[in-house]
């Protein structure tokens, strides 16, 4: 620790300045899919959580979903306490290194932080990454011995970020857990979406080993409603938990939407790590190498596409979005990475038509004096559609009395009970596509309910 740091000192915020761990250089980072943040030392994480004001009312806190106990872990890292910081963040969140990576931090925690106000949060986000790493690095388990069997079994539909936090609670309370999901390795969206540039996959193969070491089953490569009926599943368990998100695609009826040019961005997405690792599954692989490329749309989705593209050596990658930056909503800090990487932004222009030459617009901000045209057309070899999801009931809904809303959300209790009183659901198939984070939190609340049925109350 340099000389001139002590901890504690009540201007530690203003002596130690905002420091996120440092990127690679975009040049070196666009050859490849690994991420682009170095790990944090150990001098930086304690001076980064040193800053925290411990404002009494932690506003962090109450934004989080999670309302992870922030003020509580940050003072424990400033103390060098990492295995305990480690274990309060688990407390909360199952997937803390997960959570430190992907979520909108500048739109949640750091949002809310006292020192959001030109002095620079608190860098909570990569604090919680660095330490939920080295609890994985290091194999610091929870000690479950003192958990007792509750004789209750529950099938989770969907490995995703919502099926993983309601397997982990429960697990945590003595219930038999077993995971189904349709993809072969856990995850949902976290592996077979995000690229790994933001997640590297070796993450979440990490975790599933966790999950199994604390007693989670995971049935992998397995499909509810082609090779298990849910009536079985009825039969077989004493609750279920839905967590099977959605999946839809928006197109927005774009004339030319069909044409062979146009590539739908999680097909692209998915089609990338099918490739990249070797899953075997029945995707197609989209090379965009040498390709002039338009990616439709403004969101964490769009920027994960114009970043892959970029990566597979496009000839050029614009993001076109409807409206004007400040109401793109997507996280900033990955547009700022895709402007480095070297995607061009053009906004306010809305698509009317895709051709097999590239893409037709309106302006959404014609002004006569600053523009010679209202329409505008731009030329691409492909074009990818990143206009976000809708649910996508399964069949089987009405077999199970599972009611949805107008616009085929799962329709639930605020317990997250469904309209069948033994099924439970959450994340993306509650909410509609929203984040990580709030999949998790839904998760862990239906888990908490069901407990409530069993008789027991998570503490
Ligand atoms: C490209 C992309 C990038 C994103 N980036 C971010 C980001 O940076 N930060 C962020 O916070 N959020 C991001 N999101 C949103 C986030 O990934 C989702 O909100 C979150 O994953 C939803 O979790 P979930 O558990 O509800 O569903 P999912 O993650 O979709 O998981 C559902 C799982 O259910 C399985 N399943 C479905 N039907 C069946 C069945 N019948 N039988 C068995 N299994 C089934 C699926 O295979 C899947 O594994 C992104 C989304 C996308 C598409
Ligand atoms: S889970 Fe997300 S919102 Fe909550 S503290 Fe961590 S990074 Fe912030």
């Amino acid at each position: 620790m340099s000389e001139s740091f002590k901890i504690g000192d009540t201007l530690s915020f203003l002596n130690n300045p905002r420091n996120l761990a440092n990127k690679r250089q975009a040049d070196a980072r666009s050859g490849d899919f690994n991420e682009i943040y170095f790990k944090s030392d150990e001098e930086n994480l304690i001076k980064q959580a040193d800053r925290c004001l411990d404002c009494g009312n932690p506003y962090c806190e109450w934004k989080c979903p999670l309302h992870n106990f922030i003020p509580n872990w940050l003072d424990m890292v400033t103390h060098g306490q990492f295995e305990q910081a480690a274990s309060l963040m688990h407390a909360t969140n199952p997937l803390p290194e997960i959570c430190g990576r992907v979520c909108p931090q500048d739109r949640l925690c750091e949002q809310a932080c006292t020192l959001n106000t030109g002095l620079g949060a608190v860098t909570i986000g990569a604090i919680e990454k660095n330490i939920a790493d080295q609890a994985i690095a290091h194999n610091w388990r929870p000690d479950l011995s003192a958990v007792k069997s509750l004789n209750k079994s529950v099938a989770v539909i969907g490995a995703g970020p919502a099926g993983l936090g309601c397997a982990e609670l429960l697990t945590r309370n003595g219930v038999k857990v077993v995971v189904y999901d349709k993809y072969p390795e856990i995850g949902g969206l976290l592996t077979f979406g995000i690229p790994g540039f933001k997640l590297e996959k070796s993450i979440l193969i990490k975790r599933r080993e966790f999950l199994q070491d604390i007693g989670v089953e995971f049935k992998l490569n397995t499909e509810i409603g082609i090779d298990i009926s849910i009536k079985q599943l009825q039969q077989d368990y004493d609750s279920l938990f839905l967590g099977m998100g959605t999946y839809k695609a928006v197109d927005g009826n774009l004339a030319g939407k069909d044409l062979p040019n146009v590539i739908q961005s999680l097909d692209y997405l998915i089609g990338n790590i099918n490739q990249q690792k070797s899953y075997q599954m029945d995707k197609c692989y989209y090379d965009l190498k040498g390709k002039e490329v338009i990616v439709l749309g403004g969101g964490d989705t769009a920027m994960d596409c114009v970043r892959s593209a970029i990566r597979q050596q496009a000839a050029s990658v614009k993001c076109v979005y409807r409206k004007n930056e400040a109401a793109m909503p997507g996280s900033k800090t990955e547009v700022q990475n895709a402007k480095e990487e070297g995607v061009q932004f053009i906004f306010n222009l809305q698509p009317t038509e895709i051709t097999p030459e590239g893409v037709a617009f309106e302006r959404t901000d014609f002004d006569e004096l600053k523009h010679k045209d209202k329409t505008v057309f731009l030329n691409s070899d492909k074009v990818v559609l990143a206009f976000g999801f809708r649910a996508n009931p399964a069949q089987w809904f009405d077999e199970a009395a599972i009611k949805t809303t107008d616009n085929g959300l799962i329709q639930t209790k605020q317990t997250l009970q469904t309209t069948n009183k033994k099924i439970y659901a959450g994340g993306d198939m509650v909410s509609g596509a929203d984040l990580v984070v709030t999949a998790i939190a839904q998760g862990r609340e239906a888990a908490k309910n069901i407990l409530s049925d069993f008789g027991l109350v998570d503490d």
